[in-house]
């Protein structure tokens, strides 16, 4: 069996491309590459580069290569790059959907699983989050995912293709042997600006606000460990290959940490002190996400190997401490 993994050179694509090949599966890997990293694809997947908005890419690739199904994780997913430039979301996230669906649907392709995230539901009305609950985004990036969701869910009703969309919350952490991790640029997320304060490649971070109805004012999200992640996009395509029906998971941990608290967990992983200061709250930022994610448990079968934060805070500190300029190709 083939799978093609859009997006298969960036954070959680390369990870995903690097469990696929040691499950033994046929990969194929497609990226744009302006946010993805040649150097992050496993050397035994097929790399093409070319963006999925351009029919003609995609209906060459599906052409010389024989696609069983799609892992689809192309896409930018910057929450405030977001609120300041919709449009850009829209056209790549939502626009490259379309063309993706009708490329498959005239090759016959007829199931893919798909990078959703938290950000679809917005402010939750209730904690822990499942996936029947409102989604209602607070920032266009959510809305472009949203957007996403419902698109396959009227080409599943019209043209029969499959779809298993996967809510991440706070994906973190790194391949635990050092030889792929997170590198963004620029980097926005908390995790890995820690990391880099702590490399000495930063030189400090402002938490996005602390007046929050939280523990103790910061924001809490839910850290799931990026091998984890990727797992469970394996398991989706297994239930989909053995006829399970178009669905939603959350995969989460179900607990929230404060990111104060992710500050002083990565403290204490990395022995450093890390210089923070309170800054204004960031525009688009939900308080508390935290995921139901015993759906993907009973359904799917997954089982997170990552329980602890300070455990998924080590393997991505293992990857910055070695990598401080990341893949250092820009
Ligand atoms: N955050 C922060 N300082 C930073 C980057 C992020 O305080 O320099 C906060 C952000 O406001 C949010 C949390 O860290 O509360 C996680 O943000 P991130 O961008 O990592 O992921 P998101 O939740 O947006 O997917």
């Amino acid at each position: 069996m083939t799978i093609a993994v859009l997006g298969g050179a960036g954070y959680i694509g390369s990870h995903t491309v690097a469990q696929l090949v040691k499950a033994g599966e046929d990969v194929v890997v497609l990226d744009n590459l302006i946010t993805g990293h040649r150097q992050a694809v496993d050397p035994k997947a097929r790399f093409y580069q070319g963006d999925i908005r351009d029919y003609h890419f995609l209906s060459s690739v599906f052409s010389q290569e024989k696609i069983d199904g799609i892992i689809h994780f192309a896409a930018f997913s910057i929450v405030p790059e977001s609120m300041k430039d919709p449009l850009k979301y829209f056209d790549n996230n939502t626009g490259g959907m379309i063309t993706l669906l009708e490329a498959m649907h005239q090759f016959g392709i007829g199931k893919i699983v798909f990078s959703s995230t938290a950000a679809t539901y917005g402010e939750p009305k209730s904690i822990p989050i499942k996936e029947d609950d409102p989604q209602v985004p607070t920032n266009p990036y959510g809305e472009s995912k949203l957007a996403m969701e419902k698109i396959m869910h009227w080409s599943d009703v019209a043209y029969g293709i499959k779809f298993v969309a996967l809510r991440y919350f706070n994906v973190a952490g790194a391949m635990p042997d050092g030889s792929i991790g997170e590198d963004h640029n620029p980097e926005t997320h908390l995790i890995p600006i820690i990391l880099q304060v702590a490399a000495g490649t930063r030189d400090g971070l402002q938490i996005f606000g602390d007046d929050y109805p939280t523990k103790d004012g910061t924001n809490v999200r839910d850290y799931v460990h990026v091998v984890d992640l990727a797992d469970a996009h394996i398991l989706a395509m297994k239930y989909l290959n053995d006829g399970g029906d178009s669905n939603a998971f959350n995969l989460g941990s179900a607990t929230g940490f404060s990111n104060l608290e992710i500050l002083n967990a990565a403290r204490k992983v990395t022995g450093k002190e890390i210089p923070a200061k309170i800054g204004p709250r960031r525009a688009g930022d939900p308080s508390t996400l935290i995921a139901a994610s015993d759906k993907a448990r009973k359904i799917l079968g997954w089982q997170p190997q990552y329980d602890d934060v300070e455990k998924v805070i080590a393997t991505a500190w293992n990857w910055h401490e070695s990598h401080p300029k990341g893949f250092g190709d820009r």
